[in-house]
């Protein structure tokens, strides 16, 4: 059996410059786990003393505290600033983008939609920024009290499926007045997503690796089983099974954009002793 990876897959461009900072700032407290990938937390734990803190309340004032790539609610952040806590911002700047949008369409009087999981953490970032009514969505059908004289904004969650997107922007545009559509998914979802399309058609199986928390890594398997029905998502080379690879040539593998190198080689190395 061969292996070929996606052309696109993995770390982006986002999750590598908050691993710099991290490493660059010794011993810094990070607001939740960085990324979406327990073992890379785990090694900036060991190798650079950075801690993880869920509860804003028990930093310190003198702490230096990184954001992590999905952002903070714009509440904590102010609570940060007037603690003058050393703050180390690696948002992405792709999350910047929709937070700016949800303040300066609220602004100019317009409702906004966001296309993603309520409690994801980015999306609850995002909505701290909207001063107008604010839905969540993630199917056309959820949305609420729309009437055709509507000023809408529809934004997305950055690691959302762009057809889903589409279909919930075609809803907007038949029903509403005005809308406005932003397309706020990240290049590195669109890139890994049409490429592990393209490598799910070829493949015999596919093996996503990422974390189980990890909203990028979830559309990677979704898109992955809608043209390869054997397609699995595993956090390392432990959860792989042998008998998933009987009788097949060709395995497939991308990762989600938390996903660091070295995990994926341990993967494939496995793969290829099977
Ligand atoms: S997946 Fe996209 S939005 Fe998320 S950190 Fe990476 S580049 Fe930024």
């Amino acid at each position: 059996m061969q292996t070929k990876r996606a052309n696109k897959y993995g770390f982006c461009f986002g999750v590598k410059r908050a691993i710099k900072l991290a490493e660059q700032n010794k011993n810094a407290t990070t607001i939740g786990p960085l990324i979406h990938n327990q073992k890379e937390i785990d090694r900036l734990k060991v190798d650079f003393g950075v801690n993880v803190e869920t509860n804003i309340g028990a930093i310190e004032g003198d702490s230096s505290v990184i954001i992590r790539t999905h952002g903070i609610p714009k509440n904590d952040l102010k609570e940060l600033k007037n603690r003058n806590v050393n703050i180390i911002d690696a948002t992405c700047p792709f999350v910047t983008k929709p937070q700016k949008i949800c303040e300066e369409m609220s602004k100019e009087g317009y409702e906004i939609i966001i296309f993603g999981d309520e409690n994801h953490p980015e999306v609850k970032g995002v909505v701290s920024y909207c001063t107008s009514p604010c839905q969540v969505v993630l199917e056309k059908e959820q949305i609420k009290n729309i009437h055709t004289h509507s000023k809408i904004t529809l934004i997305s969650q950055t690691t959302k499926n762009v057809s889903k997107f589409l279909e919930i922007a075609n809803y907007l545009i038949e029903n509403c007045y005005e809308v406005r559509i932003f397309n706020t998914i990240c290049n590195a979802t669109f890139e890994n997503q049409e490429s592990v399309k393209i490598l799910a058609q070829e493949a015999d199986i596919i093996i996503v690796v990422g974390g189980k928390q990890s909203s990028n890594t979830k559309q990677l398997l979704n898109i992955a089983l809608q043209y390869c029905k054997d397609s699995y998502c595993i956090e390392d080379e432990k959860e792989l099974q042998k008998e998933w690879f009987s009788g097949k040539k060709l395995c497939g593998i991308t990762a989600g954009a938390s996903t660091p190198n070295w995990i994926i080689d341990n993967v494939e190395n496995i793969i290829k002793e099977f």
